[in-house]
């Protein structure tokens, strides 16, 4: 569980959620005595226990330890491990479960710069696999055929979790499966079934303050050859675009692949007159398109991207233009009170996404746009 300033981020309260409604399937087909374990490190810590629960774990473990104050990925790494193999943490929770558990059955961390770094590190640790920036999540029995992991026999593999990604393109889906290798030579378990989980794509639960579940202080075993690295000082380094301020956002993607110079020049324009922030797409921090330096240099930058991998934003008027709508891009924008699309294609997804729909090119509709608003700007002035 992440948390800043004294609060646990969003994207942690919504894996607890999805943990919760995935558990209490699994509680009710499989075993009740599988648990839901919070597990969060910090120093002065302690007050966040309560509210883990009523959202959702049936137990929570705090490491509270001054030396947990700052990130330290070979610290976590290293007590989030520890955690998650102790027998006697799991007695406390579950006494009969304990007697069979030798690591957790399955591990959630953020999709986030935090979490993304730190699953990769735990499950190396934990000897296990990582499928990252997951969106959706099912657990049931199936049967699968594998060259390697069943010596190409059907094999029947309980309790698997199927994890969901998008692909790069943002529209096709990939499985993730991280399965037992059943081969009598080779035998081997692959736990915990470990992802990291997109922010935005889950719903926490409603909290419930009558919720009660078991809280564990855990004293973390830190040892001097771990401290080597120290933090010195911590700044939080403020973002070169501010969205919050403006009520409007104008963004633009790779739409503006005709003539990206002149076409980015009409979206600043019409974000001029809407007293609009400028965001972008994802492939468009990437310079892959070749615009003038000055315009690359001011508005082709990550801190305007809007998404799972940017800003998370959500302005009274969302206008998007040239992007398709794939659903790492709408994460960052759902929250828009109105949204309007530019786009040639009917199909685009972000269709789905808007309450009008621009059926046109940048390039014939923003000029019309533009002098519209300076139209309605004078008749406001004049009244
Ligand atoms: C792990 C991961 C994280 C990601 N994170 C993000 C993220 O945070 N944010 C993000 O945006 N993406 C993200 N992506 C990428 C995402 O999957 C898409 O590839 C991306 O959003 C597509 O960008 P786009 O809509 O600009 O381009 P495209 O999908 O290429 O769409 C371009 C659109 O422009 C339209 N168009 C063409 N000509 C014109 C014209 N003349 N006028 C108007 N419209 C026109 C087309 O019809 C099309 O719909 C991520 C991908 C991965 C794998």
């Amino acid at each position: 569980m992440e948390h800043i300033d004294g609060k646990i981020l969003p994207v942690s309260l919504e894996m607890l959620g999805e943990a919760r409604r995935l558990f209490d399937d699994f509680n009710a087909r499989y075993s009740s005595n599988e648990k839901i374990v919070a597990v969060i490190l910090g120093n002065n810590i302690k007050d966040f226990s309560k509210e883990l629960i009523e959202y959702g774990a049936d137990a929570v473990v705090c490491a509270d330890h001054p030396e947990l104050k700052d990130l330290r990925n070979t610290i976590h790494t290293k007590v989030i491990s520890q955690i998650a193999l102790d027998k006697e943490i799991a007695s406390r929770i579950e006494p009969d479960y304990a007697k069979e558990f030798k690591k957790p059955r399955y591990i959630f961390f953020a999709a986030d710069s935090i979490g993304r770094h730190l699953s990769s590190t735990v499950l190396v640790e934990l000897e296990s696999g990582l499928a990252s920036d997951i969106n959706k999540l099912v657990i049931h029995d199936m049967t699968v055929t594998h060259q390697i992991k069943t010596e190409g026999k059907p094999t029947l593999f309980k309790k698997t979790l199927e994890m969901y990604r998008p692909d790069f393109s943002g529209f096709l889906w990939t499985t993730i499966l991280c399965l037992n290798n059943t081969t009598p030579s080779i035998k081997r378990e692959y736990y915990p079934q470990g992802c990291s989980i997109i922010p935005g794509v889950f719903e926490p639960i409603k909290p419930d303050p009558k919720r009660s579940g078991e809280i564990i202080f855990y004293e973390p075993k830190i040892e001097e050859n771990d401290l080597k690295v120290k933090v010195l000082s911590h700044k939080i380094v403020k973002s070169e675009v501010d969205f919050e301020i403006r009520k409007a956002v104008v963004s633009f993607g790779r739409g503006i692949k005709d003539a990206p110079d002149e076409n980015i020049k009409l979206v600043v324009e019409l974000a001029k007159q809407l007293d609009a922030e400028i965001g972008i797409s994802l492939p468009i921090s990437k310079k892959l398109l070749p615009a003038s330096q000055a315009i690359s240099s001011t508005y082709m930058i990550p801190a305007r991207v809007i998404g799972t991998s940017g800003s998370k934003i959500s302005p009274m008027l969302y206008v998007a233009i040239g992007i398709s709508g794939a659903m790492q891009h709408i994460a960052g924008m759902q929250d828009s009170e109105f949204v309007v699309a530019i786009n040639p294609d009917e199909n685009s997804p972000i269709k789905n996404e808007c309450d009008i729909f621009i059926n046109g090119r940048m390039e014939d509709v923003i000029p019309l746009l533009v002098e519209e608003l300076k139209k309605q700007q004078q008749v406001v002035q004049a009244g």
